[in-house]
């Protein structure tokens, strides 16, 4: 992408609506605009890191055998009057009317959605274990919604939602979704550590919320120090093998972490004083087996091995894409700018170009450009003619990962400086070598 022709308005002020630095950072970036409280546009660079967010999250999500479909966003009451929610919602949905005054919402979530599509078509245990997700805009009216994307009105969600036959076919579908998080949240550049949530009337200890730790996080988290150092479950890892996801699930559950409302002042004062975590975070994900709470009101049931009809147990499983990219910031930035995770920087790479117009610097650069996007990499080229300083500066705050500059004065001896944007280690080499480096 050559910059002079791509859409990405960098404001030079701070702007004074932003309370935390990842907010700053997605409006002074031109990554998001505001469109109305709540509600965003995700501008070309925004919308590069959030596809790149969402790539991820599929992936691990098929790994983990779920399977894609989508829903639509808006949903008739009807159904939510089948589950009894729409009357318990509340004024956080979206309530409208159609022309012919049927009552519509904009949906919050899809639990009465997705069993209305199971139960119209599976009948039968041998369809089982059954899991769908989508990656979807959701709309809540919440009360105060604020730090950019990070709490917005309207919100992308990873939702998927299991069905199985009995309860302990249901916690293997949950552990399936519980080692897919840490994969999907390890592989975004995070260490989300999962906390015992509340499960309401159902009781369990089914329902953890996934929370990485920082500052300006709206969650208060207590935990073991020792989450740091566990291993993230591999890329081979076998979703069907039952005992193995088990014993990860339990390995990761094994000491004590959780959010204010679900904390214990005597398990966690019972801790070492020195391996005592209490700090602030923010919820990236949430996953929730709720046994038969769905599929009971609304008749979601399959034949089983017996020949009896059993209602369905399901698990519903949510990750914010939306509210993972503020978050990636407020873990991976400076005083310059972002820092992005290789795994989701807009681009590989930034070429810049410090004296646009000089015969000898375009023709670096439009070698190194070429051949970097010959190689499948996403490459920024800075061609303007803008100062160097700005340049830098502009590279600098947003974040990719490796800047290669391209001055008179290196070009000549036919090298050019690369730059890593997190270590600020600096090297020159030639033009060549720099191909090679980038490309292997
Ligand atoms: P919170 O406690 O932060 O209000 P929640 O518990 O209501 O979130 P869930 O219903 O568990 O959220 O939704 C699943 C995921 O969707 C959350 O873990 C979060 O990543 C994301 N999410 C929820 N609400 C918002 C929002 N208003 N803006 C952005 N992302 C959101
Ligand atoms: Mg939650």
């Amino acid at each position: 992408m050559r910059l002079s022709r791509y859409f990405m308005p960098i404001l030079k002020e701070n702007p004074k609506e932003a309370e935390i630095v990842s907010h700053r950072l997605m409006l002074r970036t031109g990554m998001i605009r505001q469109q109305s409280q709540g509600i965003y546009s995700w501008l070309p660079l925004g919308k590069r890191v959030l596809d790149k967010v969402n790539a991820i999250i599929r992936e691990e999500q098929n790994r983990a055998g779920a399977i894609e479909l989508s829903m639509p966003t808006l949903q008739s009451a009807e159904l939510w009057q089948e589950s009894g929610r729409y009357e318990d919602y509340g004024k956080e949905m979206l309530r409208i009317k159609d022309r012919q005054d049927r009552p519509m919402l904009y949906g919050p979530t899809n639990e009465e959605m997705i069993t209305d599509i199971f139960r119209s078509s599976v009948k039968s245990y041998k369809s089982l274990p059954l899991n769908l997700y989508h990656i979807q805009l959701k709309f809540r009216d919440e009360i105060r919604p604020r730090f950019g994307t990070m709490r917005s009105r309207e919100f992308l969600m990873k939702d998927a939602y299991s069905f199985d036959l009995t309860q302990a076919d249901a916690i293997h579908s949950y552990n399936k979704m519980f080692v897919a998080y840490l994969r999907t949240f390890d592989r975004l550049g995070l260490r989300a550590i999962p906390m015992r949530a509340d499960t309401g009337p159902i009781g369990g200890n089914h329902s953890h919320e996934f929370i990485i730790l920082a500052d300006t996080g709206e969650s208060e988290v207590f935990c073991h120090k020792s989450f740091v150092d566990f291993d993230i479950p591999s890329v081979d890892t076998e979703f069907d093998d039952v005992a193995g996801l088990q014993k990860i699930f339990d390995k990761w559950t094994s000491v004590y972490a959780a959010t204010s409302e679900m904390h214990d002042e005597a398990a966690f004062g019972a801790i070492g004083e020195n391996d005592r975590l209490s700090a602030r975070g923010i919820e990236v994900g949430h996953i929730f087996y709720f046994g038969t709470k769905y599929s009971e009101p609304m008749g979601a049931k399959v034949q089983g091995p017996d020949g009896k009809e059993h209602l369905v147990h399901m698990g519903s499983y949510g990750i914010g894409p939306t509210r993972l990219v503020p978050a990636i910031i407020e873990a991976s930035h400076d005083d310059n700018g972002i820092i992005w995770p290789a795994s989701v920087a807009p681009f590989d790479a930034v070429v810049i170009n410090m004296k646009a117009g000089d015969e000898a610097c375009d023709k670096a650069c439009e070698t190194l450009y070429a051949a970097l996007q010959a190689a499948g990499k996403d490459v920024l080229y800075d061609d303007t003619d803008d100062r160097a300083g700005t340049k830098f500066a502009t590279a600098d705050l947003i974040g990719v990962p490796v800047q290669i500059i391209a001055g008179p004065r290196s070009v000549a001896s036919g090298e050019i400086e690369l730059k890593d944007r997190q270590t600020g280690a600096r090297e020159t080499m030639t033009i060549e070598a720099a191909i090679n480096k980038l490309t292997a």
